[in-house]
């Protein structure tokens, strides 16, 4: 149930005494667990590590929720936010006004983004609201076009893209459509790109390729191409599991979706600013988007923000038509907020000046190769990841078909062993995911794998009583 999976994916602190049944309706927790459970109250942070408020000091592999790229105490981004704090801490951008931190924001990331030409930047305050702005805009597109019926999209199954009601939707997690009616009806989705998991026997990650861009093709046909408006993925899924795409799998997804005149959205949330070793993800699988979408690393997290770019193609249509349609009515008041935008045009320009791409593909080797020399543990099916991410899947005989009993609580056991010995992993079930801030250390990275190390031993000999009652 997705309430089980809610007490999976969670790992609370023990003892903050008087915190205990506060009064806040967590994210992403089980609704008993906010008021019956202490929570891990996280007081400040320091590069790779946070301190809770007993002072405990814990290695931060997930860089927070995938996002605090640049650590936990950057002083050019606090003086960032000063600086435009006291110059103008707010003005919007509807109507023609706007600030000038977003219209350099804006340039800025259409000046960075060269896996194909982008036009425009819109600006919302989270991941979330990018896609559900990139929903409207492509159906905005398609009304200018007169095509009023191409108005279906299409995600992944395991996807993640947020969790308002579309981008909810578009999320192909179980957990986020149970209990909330979703998705939503113009949403499809189809194959998980997962080649462990999911291939044939004795079929090939190409020949797995073939077969997904084949479904997605059957799928259109099915439902129509005159229907679909979009498709939209993650370069290297998420939440969903930390899914790195097969080989080919972009090249032959892509073709098809360019055969029927299907938008293709990059969700960029997790992958942009150099994850992967690249500075987008779609420069790692030569992905040619036709829109992207930004947030988390783009201000590092220190605000709130997220983006969506818009190719020429789009934006000339939505602008040459927009006699006939008039306003473009979508906006937030936060859209390009001049502080968020400030701290991100900080941010931005922290990547470049510290080629924190070349600095991704310097220290990553150590991360992927010192966890993935842990493949051959009993308890291991498969250790997963590019650049600074990763996941671990826990199966039972080195199998995909083969998962532990719920019950157990094998990654969480894992997890909590982690948190025990100052190290907070992200643990959904039994994949346990991390992506490390990029300023991460060889020697942090040491104490990292040390740590899992240390945590997976512990986790093997739990899994052994457990197999022996
Ligand atoms: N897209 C992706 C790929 C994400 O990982 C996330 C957040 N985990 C989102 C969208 C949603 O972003 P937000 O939580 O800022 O709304």
């Amino acid at each position: 149930s997705s309430t089980q999976a809610c007490l999976e994916n969670d790992i609370s602190g023990t003892d903050n005494k008087g915190f205990k049944g506060h009064d806040m309706l967590a994210p992403f927790t089980a609704g008993w667990q906010s008021t019956d459970v202490d929570p891990l109250i996280i007081e400040k942070s320091e590069g790779s590590h946070v301190y809770d408020m007993q002072g405990r000091k814990y290695l931060d592999t997930l860089a927070g929720l995938w996002c605090t790229a640049l650590g936990g105490n950057e002083p050019r981004l606090v003086d960032a936010a000063t600086k435009q704090l006291n110059t103008l801490p707010f003005y919007h951008s509807f109507w023609n006004r706007t600030t000038k931190p977003s219209l350099d924001l804006a340039k800025e990331l259409l000046d960075m983004f060269t896996a194909k030409k982008m036009a425009k930047a819109f600006f919302t305050n989270s991941g979330s609201e990018a896609n559900d702005t990139q929903v409207k805009l492509v159906w905005y597109y398609n009304n200018a076009l007169g095509r009023p019926n191409k108005k279906k999209f299409i995600a992944r199954a395991k996807a993640y893209h947020g969790s308002t009601l579309i981008s909810a939707s578009l999320t192909g997690l179980p957990a986020l459509h149970q209990n909330f009616d979703l998705p939503a009806p113009f949403v499809l989705h189809t194959d998980c790109p997962h080649y462990w998991r999911y291939h044939l026997p004795g079929e090939t990650e190409e020949e797995f390729s073939t077969r997904l861009a084949k479904n997605l093709e059957d799928l259109i046909l099915k439902e129509g191409p005159e229907t679909i408006a979009a498709f939209i993925a993650e370069p290297v899924m998420g939440a969903g599991g930390v899914i790195p795409p097969p080989a080919t799998y972009f090249d032959k997804i892509q073709l098809v979706v360019k055969k029927y005149d299907i938008l293709f959205i990059a969700d960029e949330v997790i992958c942009a600013f150099g994850r992967l070793g690249t500075m987008f993800g779609s420069d790692m699988y030569n992905i040619k988007p036709d829109l992207v979408s930004l947030a988390k690393a783009l201000s590092s997290a220190y605000m709130p923000i997220g983006a969506v770019l818009v190719s020429p193609e789009v934006s000339d249509v939505i602008h040459s038509q927009s006699n006939k349609l008039g306003t473009f009515s979508h906006g937030f008041t936060y859209s390009g907020h001049p502080v968020a935008c400030a701290v991100a045009l900080e941010a931005v320009k922290i990547y470049k000046e510290r080629n924190m791409v070349e600095r991704v593909n310097r220290i990553s080797p150590k991360f992927q190769e010192g966890l993935k020399a842990f493949s051959d543990s009993p308890i291991i099916g498969e250790i997963r990841g590019i650049g600074l991410i990763l996941a671990t899947e826990f199966v039972n005989n080195k199998s995909p078909n083969d998962p532990f009993p719920p019950e157990w609580g094998v990654g969480a056991y894992f997890g909590a062993q982690c948190q025990k010995n100052g190290m907070l992993v992200r643990v959904a079930g039994d994949t346990i995911m991390m992506s490390p801030p990029f300023v991460v250390t060889p020697e942090e990275l040491d104490e990292l794998i040390s740590i899992y190390g240390k945590a997976l031993r512990e986790t093997e000999k739990r899994v052994a009583e457990l197999k022996s009652q």
